[in-house]
């Protein structure tokens, strides 16, 4: 049984919750998460129950007293205020707008509990940076951002073991500064998410991805490269499926999927060079799907990260900037939530 005070984080998805802790030291309660379906298409409300449900279940499962219970955090991906306000998305049940997730969260959590719970919140993002921080720093000294491109490009900064949330809740939305960046084949056009050209995210992230497949594979010269092959009964999966093949064809050494990476840690060079240019980091840490592609493709990219960096950045940044690989993978959303509860029970942070 845990004993002594324990921190709940809680990581809300699109499409699951899933629940850790950490103790006193900050030191994770359980090697992997507990999850459970979100329910998020059902609206708040649900996701509300399911967020209680499981960290009932993860009480229950590590034999965690609510009297241990210290302290509990949120994330989700957002758009969301300082406060755990959601905001409007056009990827979201339009019920999600204007609800107050922490604020729900705390009052379901407190009334399950019989005990009142305070409930911080965090944008994803944001707590997997914090944790990812304490995790390479846990004297908390560093200057550090985690940029993390999967589905989108998130990011997270640190500074000294305090996460920049900025006035608003809107800090370090890395993915959206503007890189120079050759296109990845003439004609190729950027386009962000969020309506704009030139975001980071246009370039390196897997819905960029996807917009390269479609314009390289229409290509006469890819005619008959393998991903051409892959089909599904509708023409959403085919695309979606073909995108997810792009790593495992990489790692087999395919020269397109090779070229996008290339140009995709390129894109990722420069954005690093215009985050090192804003806060002087000790270290840069990379994170999300796209570094996920097996050993060999890591540390390829990982390459090209560094020697494009190098190439356009200034020389203290090139010579003293450390470049690592995300520790935590995705258990670093519940553990961050999970140590900003931590953090805002000890007034740091
Ligand atoms: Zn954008």
């Amino acid at each position: 049984m845990a004993s002594g005070q324990v921190f709940i984080g809680v990581d809300v998805g699109g499409t699951k919750v899933a629940v850790n802790g950490i103790d006193e030291n900050r030191q994770p309660i359980s090697p992997q998460w507990l999850e459970m379906p979100s329910n998020s298409h059902i609206g708040p409300s649900a996701t509300v129950s399911q967020i209680v449900a499981a960290v009932q279940a993860f009480m229950q499962r590590q034999n965690i007293a609510a009297a241990s219970i210290a302290g509990a955090g949120v994330d989700s991906p957002g758009p969301a205020n300082i406060n755990g306000r959601i905001e409007r998305s056009s990827n979201m049940n339009s019920n999600w707008e204007g609800f107050e997730l922490r604020e729900n969260v705390q009052t379901q959590l407190s009334a399950a509990l019989a005990k009142p719970i305070h409930v911080s919140y965090e944008n994803d993002c944001n707590s997997a940076g914090l944790w990812e921080s304490f995790v390479g720093d846990p004297q908390g000294t560093e200057v550090m951002a985690l940029l993390a491109p999967g589905t989108g490009l998130g990011g997270g900064i640190v500074i000294k073991g305090r996460l920049l949330r900025g006035t608003r809740g809107m800090g370090a939305e890395l993915g959206h500064l503007e890189i120079v960046h050759p296109p990845f084949m003439d004609g190729w056009q950027p386009q962000c998410g969020c309506g704009r050209i030139h975001c980071a995210e246009a370039y390196a992230s897997m819905a960029a991805l996807a917009r390269i497949l479609r314009f390289a594979l229409a290509q006469e010269k890819y005619r008959n490269h393998p991903l051409n092959q892959v089909k599904e009964a509708d023409e959403a999966q085919t695309w979606k499926k073909r995108a997810y093949a792009v790593r495992g064809l990489a790692a087999a050494g395919d020269e397109l999927c090779l070229a996008i990476f290339d140009w995709q840690s390129a894109a990722l060079a420069r954005l690093c060079h215009q985050v090192a240019c804003v806060i002087d980091p000790d270290r840069l840490v990379i994170g999300g799907g796209f570094i996920e592609g097996g050993a060999a493709l890591t540390e390829r990219i990982m390459g090209v990260i560094r020697s494009e960096f190098a190439k356009i950045t200034f020389k203290a940044y090139a010579a003293g900037v450390k470049f690592e690989v995300a520790r935590s993978g995705d258990q670093a959303g519940c553990l961050g939530a999970a140590l900003s509860a931590w953090q805002h029970a000890h007034h740091q942070g």
